[in-house]
């Protein structure tokens, strides 16, 4: 029997830390299916397709794997692809209690799906998309950490946000050193 896994999430952006994960799964399953969750309440830096052609340029040298979006339960969601597991990351112990507490509920809710948590190389094991664009909009650099299509396009969408943010006008030294 084969079986397909989905791997849900928000990849706002996706990281080198979830292709690393994508790339363990495609090993071990028939079938993944990178989900990206649609979610009104939470607002992305990257809409949906911009995610979705990301994620999909991103993983186009593995085979076995594909990307879609849903909302609602993802127990449901898992049910309609005929998905028998749920694939979730884990990284240090911090995400530890949320993944617990959604895997007895997603279990409670359909039992015949199977969350399993798989472990990311220690290189990306502090790595999260919330602080790779924090550290960008600092103006650090993300070299590494995520795919190189998605260092420029941060690059250019939080850069072009601290330019609008930061615009002020130029105070008289400034006029003055530019002549
Ligand atoms: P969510 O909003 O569902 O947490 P994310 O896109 O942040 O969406 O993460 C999706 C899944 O990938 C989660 O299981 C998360 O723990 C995992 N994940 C995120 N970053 C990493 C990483 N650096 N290494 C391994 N797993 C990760």
């Amino acid at each position: 029997m084969k079986v397909l896994a989905v791997y849900p999430g928000s990849f706002d952006p996706v990281t080198n830390g979830h292709l690393d994960i994508i790339r363990r799964g495609s090993r071990l399953f028939d079938r993944i299916v990178v989900a990206i969750l649609r979610n009104p309440e939470k607002e992305a830096l990257f809409g949906l397709q911009e995610r979705r052609r990301i994620l999909q340029r991103a993983t186009s040298g593995i085979p076995n794997v594909s990307v879609d979006s849903f909302d609602g339960l993802l127990v449901d969601y898992a049910q309609r692809r005929g998905a028998r597991v749920i694939v979730r990351g884990l990284r240090a112990l911090s995400d530890f209690e949320y993944e617990f507490q959604m895997a007895l509920m997603n279990r409670r809710l359909d039992s015949s799906i199977e969350t399993v948590f798989m472990m990311p190389s220690e290189a990306y094991s502090y790595l999260s998309s919330r602080l790779v664009k924090e550290v960008v909009r600092l103006g650090g650099s993300v070299t590494g950490l995520v795919p190189s299509e998605v260092e420029l396009r941060l690059g250019a969408r939080v850069g072009n946000r601290r330019r609008k943010a930061t615009r002020k006008p130029a105070t008289r030294a400034q006029r003055r050193s530019r002549g």
